[in-house]
């Protein structure tokens, strides 16, 4: 089959079957070779591997994976694509795939049958309108896995690596950083897709800890709290804290943890650090 990096072959097999574009699926492919082999370098794939792809597209990317791994299982939403997917990888008995919504699909099962519970590694060029909510529920849930290499708007790539003081720095930073170790490994303008997004995009790699980066009593209050800590971004942490019922301080209790860690009582949220966010949070939240 004809490398569909090539823009000539992908623009040839969209009209071979009329297919049109759907803006609700975040359809923009791939269309730069360079950009497709970097994505698969940066992912690490060997033969032993299992590799997940969210959203195949017309399998531009599935063509690549199914070349280095051992098993490739592609999920793909959209109806139209599936007969497309049977041409262009007929040639790869290694790829399996499945026309589903990846929010729905149980992939801690799925890794249990295909790859005995062992770890997996997640290749995607994502629909950008779900990015959070596919990267969150990869992290957040027990699914084995070892890497997430995925192209995403490059500002959100920036929110996922930055630190303290950054106006990028927020509650998906400390959420990604807290599971995985993030790093960018290409910005990709936007003359490498079909069509055109309007934002830029960025491949970054998020290496999954065996254990979270630290140590937190409860884990569940500690993401309240740094969510409660950048919904109220320009409040001071005091204010801002003592407003979020979920909580259950007043800002009384705040100032005076803070003074126990020694940080100022008008300090915000974006100034602090994971490991002063674990902190706060075995302070102020219920023993269990
Ligand atoms: N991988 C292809 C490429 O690089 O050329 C296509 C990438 S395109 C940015 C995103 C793909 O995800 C589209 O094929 C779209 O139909 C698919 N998609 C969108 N929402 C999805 C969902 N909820 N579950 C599975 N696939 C989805």
């Amino acid at each position: 089959m004809a490398n569909l990096g090539i823009p000539q072959n992908t623009i040839e097999i969209l009209q071979k079957y009329g297919f049109r574009f759907q803006k609700k699926y975040g359809q923009n492919f791939l269309i730069d070779t360079r950009v497709l082999e970097r994505i698969v370098e940066a992912a690490g794939i060997t033969k032993e591997d299992m590799v997940l792809e969210i959203g195949p597209g017309i399998g531009t990317m599935t063509q690549y994976l199914a070349e280095s791994a051992r098993e490739v299982v592609a999920v793909e939403i959209d109806n139209n694509l599936i007969p497309i997917l049977g041409e262009t990888l007929a040639a790869y008995d290694n790829v399996t795939v499945l026309n589903e919504d990846i929010l729905k699909v149980d992939i801690a099962k799925l890794v249990e049958e295909r790859n005995g519970g062992k770890p997996i590694k997640v290749v995607a060029n994502l629909p950008y309108y779900i990015t959070t909510p596919i990267v969150m529920g990869l992290l957040e849930s027990k699914v084995p896995l070892e890497s997430i290499t995925i192209m995403v708007q490059k500002e959100v790539a920036d929110r996922m690596q930055e630190g303290p003081g950054s106006k990028d720095y927020g509650a998906l930073s400390l959420a990604v950083q807290y599971y995985s170790k993030p790093e960018i490994v290409a910005n990709v303008p936007a003359n490498c897709f079909m069509p055109r997004p309007n934002v830029g995009s960025a491949v970054i790699r998020l290496t999954r800890y065996q254990e979270p980066l630290v140590a937190v009593k409860d884990e569940k209050y500690m993401f309240n709290l740094i969510r409660a800590s950048f919904n109220q971004r320009r409040k001071t942490l005091a204010n801002g804290l003592s407003h979020a019922p979920e909580l259950g301080v007043s800002r009384e209790d705040v100032v005076a943890v803070l003074q126990q860690v020694g940080l100022s009582e008008t300090i915000r949220g974006e100034a602090l650090t994971l490991d002063q966010f674990a902190e706060l949070s075995d302070l102020l939240g219920k023993e269990e």
